[in-house]
């Protein structure tokens, strides 16, 4: 233990479901879990300062390896010192492979053995992404906790497309732990796949573990199938991972997603929802999501949702958030997104207090009353 750069431990288990309240700790500090963790794509949490982020209860932000490499260029963020000293952010930073935003923006690819080739959504310009370049390039972003380069499957493959995938991002696994050269630095995450087939969630589960790393996420969901198909990986996948070390599931970010996740002993969960439904003039409150546009809110004063403690809510009203979003003005896409980004570390807050006292399931059933089944 004494050389990782993650500890995890597992405080409690709660009582009526499989959530689990958590600790890892971190070069840049410690993190109670379930945790949410907001995205900060380019080096920002987009339309907030890092005070403001740290304001919402925020412990660690994502960062995107495929933008950070196309632009600034990474060799640039290891001049200013890392991610860290780049973006004026002292607390923990999780980075993505670029695997995601390779198979989901990167033009004329072409996957191979070696990685995959690809040319810049930015000019077209060509590049070839493999395990150890996903690695270099995390290395000198310095993250706390970096994600293995793994094959993002198309969601709608086939049981013998996922199967080769599956085994080709075990043996990309393999070329990624031999490319780290900090692992008393940097916390290197595997990623199980196997799509929504059982057997090969189960091979990929085995073939990832044997490496003992310090996390495990599981990948491939949340790509767009159903949400009952969503839970039914949920009801076994988290189990095929060691129960001592952190489980992470990449994009989700509305509160039903978290909380089937949470239930079913997942620990971590990023996305960029809060900010960019921010962005449109949509808020997460107490009593469901609203649309700050909406005319009933014209001569609203109250607080966006007088539930919350948030800068936002403590210092404004409705009718001003709506006259700021209809007027495109920058102020409305930040007081939004610092009011999301803190609604959803408040859910995080509420959900780990309720494992500490057995009540996690009772704590869904409020919320899920008031948010989804409550008037405005
Ligand atoms: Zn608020």
């Amino acid at each position: 233990m004494g050389n990782s750069a993650l500890i995890f431990e597992l405080l409690h288990k709660d009582a009526s479901s499989k959530a689990r309240r958590g600790r890892m700790t971190t070069p840049h500090g410690v993190i109670e879990t379930p945790v949410f963790m907001p995205v900060g794509t380019q080096a920002t949490v987009k339309a907030m300062k890092p005070e403001e982020v740290k304001a919402t209860g925020a412990q660690i932000i994502l960062g995107n390896t495929y933008h950070l490499y196309l632009r600034p260029g990474s060799d640039i963020i290891r001049e200013a010192g890392g991610l860290h000293n780049f973006m004026n952010w002292d607390k923990p930073i999780l980075t993505d492979s670029g695997g995601y935003q390779v198979f989901s923006l990167g033009h004329m690819r072409k996957i191979s053995e070696e990685g995959v080739k690809f040319s810049s959504y930015i000019d077209g310009s060509k590049h070839m992404l493999t395990p150890e370049k996903s690695i270099e390039v995390q290395m000198d972003l310095g993250s706390d906790i970096m994600m293995a380069f793994d094959e993002c499957a198309p969601p709608d493959a086939d049981y013998d497309y996922i199967k080769r995938s599956q085994a080709l991002t075990t043996r990309w696994l393999e070329r990624c732990i031999a490319a780290q050269k900090n692992t008393e630095k940097q916390a290197l995450f595997g990623i199980m796949q196997g799509g929504f087939f059982r057997d090969l969630r189960e091979i990929s589960a085995e073939s990832i573990v044997r490496f003992d790393l310090p996390g495990y996420a599981i990948g491939g969901i949340s790509v767009g199938e159903t949400k009952e198909e969503y839970i039914g990986v949920l009801e076994y996948a988290p189990d095929l991972l060691p129960e001592n070390k952190p489980r992470y599931v990449m994009g989700i970010g509305t509160p039903d997603y978290i909380f089937e996740a949470v239930e079913h002993g997942v620990d971590m969960f990023d996305c960029v929802e809060p900010t960019r439904i921010a962005r449109h003039g949509m808020a997460m409150t107490s009593f469901g999501r609203v649309s700050i546009k909406n005319a009933k809110f014209a001569r609203d004063f109250r607080p966006l949702d007088p539930e919350c403690d948030c800068y936002t809510c403590r210092h404004y009203s409705r009718a001003y958030l709506r006259h700021l979003f209809k007027e495109g003005e920058t102020l409305s896409h930040m007081l939004l997104s610092e009011h999301n980004l803190r609604f959803l570390s408040k859910m995080c807050e509420g959900i780990r207090k309720s494992i500490e006292e057995d009540r996690f399931m009772d704590l869904k059933a409020e919320f899920y009353s008031k948010y989804y089944g409550g008037q405005n």
